[in-house]
């Protein structure tokens, strides 16, 4: 790359909580770089302001149904792609490629920006998790590297540079056992920290969606109050750092400062902490292996005096168990358990189901599922639908018995 030439960016699932607060990096770091594609599922509106202000080469949309209006109120010149492969299509014009888009429909852009040799700036978790072994064949292709912007993993990529030194992150496979000794994954434990199990019987919505320390989107809020998303990021922490699961804990830190850490053999932790902003972990992904110059969650040291940790409750928060046995039966599992917990989740967002009725469904869908390996994205559908099902039919199990 040239210095001084403009890093190149497409960010997909731009009008979501990851895409506007990119969009915030990206304007404070002026010249730095250039949105050459902007995507998203379906909000025409916030599109077309972004195009407005950002002026990309390719603007695409997942639904096709207002593509017309989309390229009506477009800056003249723009290209519009709209439908099936719309959003991959955008995910291989740019140097970074941001997924942001949200669940287990992220999976094409990562394949598609990995496939393409590009650097992946990875806060679409579900498609590193459910595409397991597949998205790994993908990240082998040359230039393909993974930076993750979930602020855990941004953690960890940090503080693992801190253990391998000048010989960069490639150099990990061959240094991980000698030189760590694991990976400790902090959680908020989201709004219901405390509560034992008997008193999350009747928690509303509302008590879920109102997250103590991030402000972040409807489904990933969810998993939070319930731990699976812990318990998808352990899985997440296996896939793009190999380290085992014994070796992954997850230790619960309500200030959400310290975002996570690595332990080395020789005894020493470190850890990687700023105030609770994902701007940092975005902007780490985009500069890397370079800095942003523009601090995001800058720690003033006279208003923090406490920093504390606990175990998490797992009796009361069963998802965070639910995804080790997952992510340790291997394979197909780490899918069904995605595509079921999206399920669930949506249930509960909808008001047909309980709170403590998710882990439920993602158990008994896991109950039933048999597991396979998978070699190819259509293995992965498969173990993504499967889960769904089996989890639909829990749910439907569960409303009809609730009547
Ligand atoms: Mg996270």
């Amino acid at each position: 790359m040239q210095r001084g030439e403009p890093i190149t960016v497409s960010l997909v699932g731009s009008t979501g909580s990851i895409g506007t607060q990119a969009i915030d990096v990206i304007t404070a770091e002026e010249g730095r770089y250039r949105v050459v594609a902007l995507a998203a599922a379906r909000s025409v509106e916030r599109l077309v302001e972004q195009a407005r202000a950002l002026r990309p080469e390719r603007v695409a949309i997942a639904g096709p149904s207002r593509a017309a209006e989309l390229a009506e109120a477009l800056p003249a010149g723009t290209a519009v792609l709209a439908g099936d492969g719309a959003l991959e299509a955008v995910s291989v014009d740019a140097q970074v490629v941001v997924n942001g888009v949200v669940g287990f429909a992220g999976l094409p852009v990562t394949l598609a920006a990995l496939r393409a040799g590009r650097r992946l700036a990875l806060a679409n978790k579900e498609s590193l998790i459910a595409g397991g072994p597949v998205v790994q064949a993908a990240r082998a292709t040359p230039g393909a590297e993974i930076v993750p912007v979930d602020s855990e993993h941004c953690a960890v990529h940090q503080c693992l540079r801190g253990i391998i030194g000048e010989k960069g992150m490639e150099a990990l496979p061959e240094l991980r056992a000698s030189r760590l000794r694991r990976v400790v994954l902090t959680a908020s434990g989201g709004p219901f920290r405390g509560r034992q199990r008997q008193e999350l019987a009747e928690v509303t919505i509302a008590d879920a969606l109102a997250h103590p320390t991030w402000s972040m989107g409807p489904k990933i809020t969810v998993d939070s109050s319930t731990l699976m998303n812990k318990g998808l990021e352990v899985i997440e922490a296996h896939e793009l750092f190999g380290v085992g699961y014994d070796d992954i804990d997850v230790v619960v830190h309500p200030q959400s400062v310290v975002h996570s850490m690595v332990e080395t053999t020789d005894g020493a932790t470190i850890a990687q902490l700023s105030l609770p902003d994902m701007r940092l972990p975005i902007s780490y992904a985009l500069a890397y292996p370079d800095r942003s110059r523009t601090a995001f969650g800058a720690i003033d040291w006279s208003g923090l005096s406490r920093l504390d940790f606990e175990q998490p409750d797992r009796e009361a928060f069963p998802c965070l168990d639910i995804a080790y046995r997952a992510g340790r039966e291997g394979g197909t599992a780490p899918a069904c358990l995605n595509g079921a917990n999206e399920v669930a989740v949506d249930a509960f967002l909808g008001g047909r189901i309980r709170w403590v009725d998710i882990p439920e469904i993602v158990a008994a869908a896991l109950d039933d599922y048999h597991v396979t390996i998978p070699t190819t994205v259509a293995d992965v559908l498969d173990a993504d639908r499967s889960g769904r099902d089996l989890a639909a039919a829990a749910v439907a199990r569960r409303v009809t018995a609730g009547r």
